[in-house]
This record gives C-alpha cells, structure tokens and sequence, in this order.
C-alpha cells in the first residue's frame, strides 16, 4: 500500500542524523526538509478542497433524499471529506517534496559549520 512506503520514506528520514559534514566531517547533520514541510502543508490543503468539493457534489445528489438527509449527508460529508482529503493530500505533498529535497535542494545542514549540501546517498 501506498501509506506504507510512505512510512518507511519518514523513518529513513532519521538515518540523517548519522550522515557526515562533506566539509568538516561533522557528525551534527540535521535534515532541513524545506520541501517535505512546504508539500505537506499544499497537499493537505489541496486534499481538503478537493474532498471538500467531492463532499458538497455528494450533498447536491443528496437533495433527493430530501434536505434534512442532504443537510445531515453534508455536514459529515465535508467534515469526513476534508479530514480524509487533507490527510491524504498531506501525506502526498510530503513525499513530493521529500523527493525534492533529496534530489534538488541541499537538505542537509552541518550544525558545525554551517554548510549545507545534497545527501549523495540517497
Ligand atoms: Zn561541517
């Protein structure tokens, strides 16, 4: 499933406390993860809307059942929705922008010296 390897993504994260300054050899390497954060932030409200909007087009079919049943279907239909949408949107960005972190950015940051630089590892 896709929230599994998802999870093995995150706890990889953590080995980057044992990477090493390419610089000073330092091993007080943190992991910036500018992107993860930043895609996780616009996938959950990216997956809020859009569960959201799915939410509100089921309450408009449930106007047939009557409007307290599309009044109810909605109220639940947009709070279900939105927190399904989010999480899923959240966790979506995330791994994109992990990505990005890996490949693009200098995600690691040498608390020693200051440099920053790309995990050629990953
Ligand atoms: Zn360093």
């Amino acid at each position: 499933m896709r929230e599994l390897s998802i999870e093995q993504d995150w706890q990889g994260d953590s080995v980057d406390m044992t990477s090493r300054c390419p610089k000073c050899r330092s091993i007080y390497v943190e992991a910036r993860n500018l992107a993860q954060r930043l895609g996780g932030a616009i996938g959950a409200i990216a997956g809020t809307t859009s569960g959201v909007a799915v939410a509100l087009s089921g309450a408009e079919l449930g106007l047939i059942a009557g409007p307290f049943g599309a009044l109810l279907g909605a109220v639940a239909g947009v709070v279900i929705e939105g927190i399904v949408g989010g999480a899923a949107g959240c966790l979506a960005g995330a791994k994109l922008g992990s990505a990005i972190d890996r490949n693009v950015l200098h995600n690691h940051l040498c608390r020693a010296c200051g440099h920053t630089f790309t995990d050629k590892s990953s």
